[in-house]
């Protein structure tokens, strides 16, 4: 089963309620301590997908990026230095054939781990099993019936598991469905809309292909593609107060040094209103609070270790665990004869669970790993781990969006629906078209911003 092709208070005095031009006229004067920026005339915040490849559709324009961390890509970020290749410490798929992201990929000749002969293994019952060899097996059918139904649900919303629940799956399978269509969209199966999944899968155009880039990391290609783009980036720059009205946009970033500009696009993540992170004058309206409460983003990280040996058998693709991790996945295949890394995403209530104590994982998945390959294969063999915890980082704040009961498409169509013709929204969380918590989802949502942005009148 593939995914679907699947900000702070300042305290800076304004309050609430509708600023008038004047106070937008007013913010290209010099105020007491503050340091006056009379710039150019559309800001991007956020210099991930969405931002990036916003500004490269703005040529001719006079475009400022903003971004919070010194660094470009937002949850497009390599691992450096940890293995004998670079890693990814987020999006590591491409998610569909059709699809941008995949055009710009591919222009750079560049080769795609090769899936033939790998094979996925699932631990069903104490043993792993190949995929290969689960053709008549009955609960491994059942799990198959479940999620090719659930790409077509339409009954009463409800979450996965509780359709799961009355379901024909014996519970002791459960944690295959959780990987598929919790997991892997981002969150856990007792959290997610198995209607909202289907929606999206039914809207969705990208395809079903997945492709892992075997040379080099998404994030080479970003800043190799967006070279131009990424001379006007102004790094560790976190926006918190947007101020907004019918002549323009005035941002304040956390020095409380103030920008003008005629239109804004906003590609921060959703969890960043959801926090109220970033303080809008006039506040955003009550439609699209309600909005971005009706869009999950739960916890979620990457746990990358590197064992001496590779103790899974040589075709091994995925391994789908029955413990703390829904599934493993082989990074070093095609990439590494003599590195033997496993790549590790937990989402959703394990990692809550594991609070600011991220590590503590480790003994788990140790254990987890052993009872799968025995003789103490993993805990006798890990040489070092790396954790990157999305949850943690201040402007990320969790791992990528998915529907939640009582929310859908028609949440993140509200969340990208602009404000005043001055203020508009990108980032995954907005792509209404079932490309929601994918990277082309990013990149289409910020297609479709910037043809707001450049609509006349
Ligand atoms: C672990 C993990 C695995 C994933 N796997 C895949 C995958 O295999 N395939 C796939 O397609 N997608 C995957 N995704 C999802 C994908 O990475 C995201 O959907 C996509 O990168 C989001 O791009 P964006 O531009 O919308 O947001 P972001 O990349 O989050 O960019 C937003 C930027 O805004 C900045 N920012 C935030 N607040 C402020 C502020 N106040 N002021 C200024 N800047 C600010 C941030 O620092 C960030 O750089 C994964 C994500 C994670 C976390």
């Amino acid at each position: 089963m593939k995914r679907r092709a699947f900000i702070r208070k300042t305290g800076l005095g304004v309050s609430a309620g509708l600023v008038s031009s004047s106070f937008l006229a007013s913010c290209t004067a010099k105020g007491a301590g503050d340091t006056l920026v009379t710039s150019q005339k559309i800001a991007i915040v956020g210099a991930g997908a969405a931002g990036l490849y916003a500004a490269t559709l703005l040529p001719g324009q006079e475009v400022t990026i903003f971004e919070a961390t010194e660094k470009p890509g937002g949850r497009i970020r390599a691992l450096k230095g940890f293995a004998d290749f670079d890693l990814e410490a987020g999006s590591e798929e491409i998610k569909g054939k059709n699809s941008i992201w995949y055009d710009w990929v591919s222009s750079f000749n560049l080769s795609f781990v090769d899936n033939k002969g790998s094979q996925n293994y699932y631990t069903l019952d104490t043993i792993l099993r190949k995929e290969a060899d689960l053709a008549t097996n009955t609960d491994f059918q059942a799990i198959n019936d479940f999620i090719n139904q659930a790409t077509i649900y339409n009954g009463a919303d409800r979450t996965v598991l509780t359709h799961l629940q009355q379901s024909r799956v014996p519970p002791r399978v459960y944690h295959v469905v959780n990987a598929a269509l919790g997991n892997e969209n981002g969150t856990s199966q007792n959290k997610i809309s198995i209607k909202g999944l289907a929606e999206a899968n039914q809207t969705a155009s990208a395809g079903k292909d997945v492709f892992r880039l075997a040379g080099r990391t998404f994030n080479s290609v970003l800043e190799e593609r967006c070279k131009a783009e990424l001379l006007k980036v102004k790094y560790n720059t976190p926006i918190q107060r947007v101020v907004y009205d019918t002549m323009g946009v005035v941002l304040f970033d956390a020095a409380g040094i103030r920008y003008q500009f005629d239109k804004v696009i906003m590609t921060v993540p959703v969890s960043l209103y959801q926090n109220d992170d970033i303080i809008f004058s006039p506040p955003l309206p009550q439609t699209k609070v309600d909005a971005f409460k009706k869009i999950g983003m739960g916890a979620g990280m990457k746990i990358i270790m590197s064992f001496s040996r590779a103790f899974w058998p040589a075709d091994t693709d995925s391994i789908f665990g029955r413990g703390v991790v829904p599934k493993y996945v082989v990074a070093s295949r095609g990439r590494s004869t003599t590195n033997f890394i496993l790549s590790a995403t937990v989402m959703g209530d394990p990692v809550t669970a594991l609070g600011t104590r991220p590590a503590t994982i480790i003994p788990s998945i140790l254990a987890d790993l052993d009872s799968i390959f025995g003789r103490n294969a993993a805990s006798t063999t890990l040489l070092k781990y790396q954790i990157i915890d999305w949850s943690q980082e201040p402007y990320t704040k969790g791992a990528y969006s998915y529907p939640i009961v009582g929310g859908g498409l028609a949440a993140n169509r509200e969340l990208a629906q602009p404000l005043l013709s001055r203020l508009f929204f990108a980032g995954e969380a907005t792509h209404f078209g079932g490309h929601a918590g994918t990277v082309h989802g990013a990149m289409e949502s910020a297609r479709r911003a910037v043809e707001e942005v450049l609509r006349p009148g």
